[in-house]
């Protein structure tokens, strides 16, 4: 196989160990005769695949037992609907840190009075907002805590005098944290725990059932509680990748190991950017994110992007274009990139400066 260094931002490199173990069971599933993508879903090596990847979630991440841990399929931005759907009554406050924030903050327009309690939009999202009111009287105060796209992460597990809702698409299980600090937690699992198709959801049962609207059977989080995630046919494969992924954290040695890991890449590449005279950082310094850290060229070697992006590419890197609305670039370091991944990028990035020298 090819070798490259995958830095793509979603979805994203996964562990070698959980594609093999995932190819295995596309052959064959637990000793049943049939693939992984046959069996039935209610059958007891089935049960033992959510049963294990429930277990994993939860000791990874400390989950509380008053706390359900919910398997769905629509992606994060699903959530984006279905968060507002059951927890918002009259109000609910934002944090707006980027696109995804925004379009999160747009569902829940429809929902009631739903307000932007501040934006970062007036730089191109690069940095956290900070010092902003958190109106007491809202239902939930819902924030982004890694902005994929910008590169800006909140790092740490807030207060919030009302419920907090996050999405960690993009770096839950990147580092230890306090789940009881959040009232419901959600993502899409391609970014760093599997591949795409399926979304977890962490939340707090007695927040539930207390809005009066009427909601659809299949978005009410209390549907899918009952049903263990299987009201309906749950997106086996994906979840059986992410229950792979999830075994390949625990051995790493869990997220304290992992935040070292995410911690150590990130200062390599973040420190070859402020030393590199050709690059630049394009988020605030309190708030570089450990899982996508985006750049671009300085003013005098602007020219030489283009340049960059081919010299690198021939080298092996894929998927370090910028979003497009920040351009430059953004190397996405998550959970399953390995060290060597962004020492050769750095490489890269000595060898071109010494070609301009
Ligand atoms: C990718 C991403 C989303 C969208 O996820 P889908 O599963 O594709 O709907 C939402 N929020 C964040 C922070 C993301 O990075």
């Amino acid at each position: 196989m090819k070798k490259v260094h995958n830095f793509n931002a979603g979805p994203c490199i996964l562990p070698k160990e959980a594609i093999a173990a995932s190819i295995e069971a596309l052959k064959e599933f637990s000793g049943t005769g049939m693939s992984v993508i046959e069996v039935s879903h209610r059958t007891k090596e089935w049960e033992a695949v959510m049963n294990e990847c429930e277990a994993l979630w939860r000791e990874l991440l400390d989950i509380p037992e008053n706390y359900k841990v919910l398997f769905l399929g629509g992606g994060a931005s699903m959530q984006f609907c279905m968060v507002p759907f059951n927890l918002m009554e009259k109000k609910a406050a934002y944090l707006e840190t980027g696109v995804w924030a925004k379009k999160a903050f747009k569902e829940a327009k429809g929902f009631g009075e739903a307000v932007k309690v501040a934006s970062s939009e007036d730089k191109v999202y690069s940095y956290i907002p900070k010092g902003y009111e958190i109106p007491k009287d809202a239902d939930y105060f819902h924030i982004t805590t890694n902005n994929t796209i910008y590169g800006t992460e909140i790092k740490h597990d807030m207060d919030s005098p009302v419920t907090l809702v996050a999405d960690m698409s993009s770096d839950i299980m990147s580092r230890p944290m306090d789940v009881k600090k959040y009232g419901l937690i959600y993502g899409g699992a391609q970014k760093n725990v599997g591949t795409a198709g399926v979304t977890f959801v962490i939340v707090r049962e007695d927040l539930l059932g207390k809005v009066t609207r009427h909601i659809p059977t299949m978005l009410d989080y209390r549907t899918h509680i009952a049903e263990g995630s299987m009201f309906n046919t749950p997106p086996v494969f994906p979840i059986f990748v992410m229950t792979e992924t999830l075994k390949w954290v625990k051995n790493f040695g869990g997220l304290k190991a992992m935040q070292k890991h995410n911690e150590e890449k990130a200062a390599l590449l973040y420190n070859e950017i402020d030393r590199n005279p050709m690059f630049v950082g394009t988020a605030a310094l309190e708030d570089r994110s450990l899982m996508n850290i985006c750049f671009v060229m300085t003013e005098q070697y602007k020219d030489k992007e283009d340049d960059f992006m081919k010299f690198a590419k021939e080298r092996g890197m894929v998927g370090i274009k910028g979003h497009r609305s920040v351009g430059g670039f953004r190397a996405s370091t998550y959970n399953a990139c390995p060290k060597e991944s962004v020492q050769a990028l750095v490489d890269c990035m000595q060898e071109f400066e010494k070609m301009h020298k």
